[in-house]
């Protein structure tokens, strides 16, 4: 598993949000009032270009908010007082907080810079909260640019609903690790293009496990040139289907092919980050895997517990390996055994 090079924390980086907030005051495209501080969006000429919204419509269409801080009705906060039970930092403008938008301003500013590449995140962010994190950061930093490219990815549904924490139906990638393979997550997570939705069913995941399964048949490591015709998909904005379709054309021919076939058939998986474990690991994991009810678990342990009674360790361990083997743990507690899966 790899690491992502810095997770920060937006409660570890206010101090950067009211340095960005008092720039933004001091060029005029901030106001304060009442101890709120707006970013007054009439001010930035661009504002809109991301999510193609006109100024005037964003003014028309906006609910009139009970707010007389606000100059303008599509002025968005940077600052405010916290209620009693909301954290709150010491600022200029009073104890409180910031607006939810700027903690991306200002920490993508320090680890990445005023302007850097790809700026990903779900297609509902789009507006207001992309749009509010371009005005901040050009505004404050003066750049022309913020992100170079913006990569909007659909939802993941769950028998067609979205996923979402009010649903109830969030899947956390933690929760699977151990039941699934990250490259069998990997493969099911990239069958779909990014900007479509994906569902999410155990269909999908028995199909990629059986796919990674079938392509370990022709697994020799390697590392060799590709041709731009297997990665062109790629090129066109990341067309991972149209990769994957590639793929199966290549296992089909190192499949019957020779091993020059099966070197480009690896490298072209390791490419796109499958295949990465040795044919050794993912038989490991498989066979981690192999179905073990319950009531088998249960009644091994009650056989060793008695073998260890009759002092018979021999057999006593052979049961743990053997459950060990089938991805089982078992820990010896307080005079109880307990299990999990490994
Ligand atoms: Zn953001």
């Amino acid at each position: 598993m790899r690491i992502p090079t810095e997770q920060p924390k937006a409660t570890e980086h206010i101090d950067l949000m009211i340095e960005m907030i008092s720039e933004l005051i001091k060029k005029g495209f901030a106001y304060e009032n009442n101890k709120h501080v707006y970013f007054e969006v009439k001010k930035f000429d661009e504002y809109g270009q991301l999510s193609n919204k006109k100024l005037e419509e964003l003014i028309a269409g906006s609910r009139i908010e009970i707010s007389d801080n606000k100059k303008s009705s599509e002025d968005f906060v940077l600052w405010k007082p916290s209620s009693e039970n909301e954290p709150s930092w010491e600022s200029p403008w009073g104890k409180g907080r910031p607006g939810w938008h700027l903690e991306c301003s200002a920490m993508s500013k320090k680890f990445l810079g005023n302007e850097f590449d790809i700026h990903g995140g779900g297609i509902d962010l789009i507006f207001p909260h992309h749009e509010n994190e371009i005005a901040q950061s050009r505004c404050a930093n003066d750049t022309k640019v913020f992100a170079n490219y913006w990569l909007h990815n659909a939802f993941i549904t769950m028998s067609n609903e979205k996923m979402a924490k009010s649903q109830g139906n969030i899947l956390k990638i933690k929760d699977f690790r151990d039941k699934v393979s990250g490259q069998v997550l990997r493969l099911a997570l990239i069958s779909a293009h990014y900007k479509q939705p994906l569902d999410w069913n155990d269909k999908l995941l028995d199909d990629c496990q059986n796919t990674i399964d079938k392509w370990y048949n022709v697994y020799l490591p390697s590392s060799k040139a590709l041709d731009d015709e297997i990665i062109q998909p790629l090129y066109d904005d990341i067309n991972t289907p149209g990769y994957i379709a590639n793929l199966h054309k290549l296992y089909d021919k190192a499949n019957n092919g020779n091993d020059e076939d099966k070197k480009i058939f690896n490298t072209a998986c390791n490419f796109i980050g499958l295949l990465q474990e040795t044919k050794e690991e993912w038989l490991n994991f498989k066979k981690g895997k192999v179905d073990i009810s319950e009531t088998e678990i249960e009644n091994k342990i009650d056989l060793r517990n008695k073998a260890r009674a009759d002092k018979n360790y021999k057999e006593a361990d052979n049961i743990r390996d053997y459950l060990l083997d089938k991805g089982v743990l078992i820990e010896d507690k307080d005079g109880k055994t307990i299990w999990k899966f490994k």
